[in-house]
């Protein structure tokens, strides 16, 4: 496993003389009223192939037949534009998980239902993405999808697995580089389920998404 410096550089927030938070006309509870729903963030950790993709977008669409407002943040979507500029150093993911936690939270803000499917590995990063909410007063619900290794590389839907065999991906998660297992997750997903039993299981721990 590659060593993990125990703290991450995180960017400094700009003096606050330079950059002021601007109040719009419309806050929270306006939004959300307006909307008739509450705004959350739902974050899917586990090993790639575990399943987060699948059963966040069979809660999407749940949610979206429903009525609500649902948006997915799928970390390789993102990686292609908003963290392209990013690779899998252990600094490098901190800051990905850090920009998709920053992203859930103004979805999140605005009523809508995050949905986010990142590996996300580290203990710390996910806690960021807590706090962050925590501080903000936003609902996040952590989703430890426990799919074995050996189930993930038997599916292996992005050949990963078969690259870090041949020695071709040396840190890929679970393999070559560390997966800290969420200790106290809000809901936890085992491989026995299937997509429609896990998406329900997410959809009965989601705090009420409906306001009057
Ligand atoms: P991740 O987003 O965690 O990398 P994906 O959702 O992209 O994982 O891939 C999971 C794969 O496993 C998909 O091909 C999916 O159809 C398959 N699969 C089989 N059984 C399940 C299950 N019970 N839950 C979720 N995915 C499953």
């Amino acid at each position: 496993m590659a060593q993990v410096p125990l703290s991450v550089p995180r960017p400094a927030p700009l003096p606050a003389c330079d950059v002021r938070w601007h109040e719009g006309n419309v806050d929270r509870a306006d939004r959300w009223k307006h909307l008739r729903q509450r705004g959350a963030t739902v974050w899917f950790t586990g090993l790639s192939g575990s399943g987060k993709s699948t059963i966040a977008s069979a809660v999407e669409e749940l949610l979206i037949a429903s009525g609500r407002w649902a948006y997915r943040l799928d970390g390789d979507n993102l990686r292609h534009g908003v963290c392209s500029d990013l690779g899998f150093s252990r600094v490098d993911r901190a800051e990905n998980a850090r920009r998709v936690a920053e992203l859930a939270l103004l979805f999140a803000d605005s009523g809508s239902v995050a949905l986010v499917c990142l590996v996300s590995p580290y203990k710390d990063d996910r806690r960021h993405a807590r706090e962050l909410h925590e501080q903000a007063g936003l609902d996040f619900v952590e989703v430890f999808v426990n799919t074995s290794l050996a189930e993930c590389a038997r599916r292996d839907v992005k050949g990963l697995y078969a690259k870090a065999r041949g020695g071709a991906l040396g840190n890929l998660t679970g393999v070559g580089a560390p997966y800290e297992r969420p200790t106290a997750p809000d809901v936890e997903l085992t491989e026995d389920l299937d997509v429609a039993s896990a998406a329900a299981c997410v959809l009965a721990a989601l705090p009420v998404v409906t306001t009057a």
